[in-house]
């Protein structure tokens, strides 16, 4: 009964969820569906072998500090700031030591940074004092960090290899609904209709498939669909291309 109600809130762009786990696919692909978005995936898997973050990190703290950095903000306008950031604190204790007060100015032009700042500072709080310093790779344990959303810690989670997750971002989701791999309405349910769908082998290169193909290739306003890999098996390229 509730995966029915959670389906039609997919359905019907309802912001339903359950709780804070994972919200369920909505409606299942029809055998068809299912060939086309494993063909989509061969593309994306054929077309980048061995896709990266393109945020600069070393060390699980530094990529933690790096992706809450880049919430409503640009992985090259983060990596522009974190070489100065992490050559004066690339360590929790060293970052709580900096302070919000010199965290700042060093990502002044990332938006939001007093926020950020203040966020950053007190997570690394939290890693000293209960975590030795080091950061939890677990679920629960990182989105109870200041600054860390279920997205911040599906990115981290993933780029670790502890736990295959699709964060879904502006990209990921203009590109699920642009190729018909969701309807859903909220990001949360994308991520569900994509964890359902992709083949399990590209579960942990998916969201960079993704985020990837929507930053380079379907962008937000005039899609690239001349050099789309999977141009054919898009049902929005006539949108675009008018045939
Ligand atoms: S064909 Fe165009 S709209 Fe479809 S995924 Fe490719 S770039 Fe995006």
């Amino acid at each position: 009964m509730l995966r029915e109600k959670i389906t039609a809130a997919g359905r019907l762009g309802e912001t339903g969820r359950a709780g804070h786990g994972p919200a369920m696919p909505t409606t299942p692909p029809s055998p068809r569906e299912k060939k086309r978005f494993r063909e989509i995936f061969d593309r994306f898997e054929a077309a980048m072998p061995d896709p990266r973050t393109e945020l600069t990190y070393a060390s699980p703290f530094t990529l933690l500090v790096a992706v809450v950095l880049s919430a409503q903000a640009t992985d090259v306008s983060v990596n522009k700031a974190t070489p100065a950031l992490f050559a004066a604190a690339d360590t929790p204790q060293k970052m709580l030591a900096l302070g919000a007060e010199g965290v700042a100015p060093l990502i002044s032009a990332i938006g939001l940074f007093n926020t950020k700042a203040r966020n950053v500072v007190a997570l690394s709080r939290i890693l000293v004092e209960q975590y030795g310093g080091a950061v939890p790779l677990r679920r629960e344990a990182l989105q109870a960090l200041p600054g860390v959303g279920r997205k911040t810690a599906s990115v981290v989670l993933n780029e670790l290899g502890v736990e295959p997750a699709i964060a879904v971002d502006t990209h990921v989701f203009r590109v699920a609904h642009r190729l018909g791999l969701s309807r859903a309405r909220t990001p949360d349910l994308v991520e569900a209709d994509l964890m359902a769908i992709v083949p399990k082998a590209g579960l942990t290169r998916a969201h960079h498939w993704l985020i990837l193909h929507g930053r380079y290739v379907c962008v937000a306003r005039k899609p690239a669909c001349g050099r789309c890999p999977v141009a054919d098996l898009c049902p929005s390229r006539e949108l675009f291309t008018g045939g």
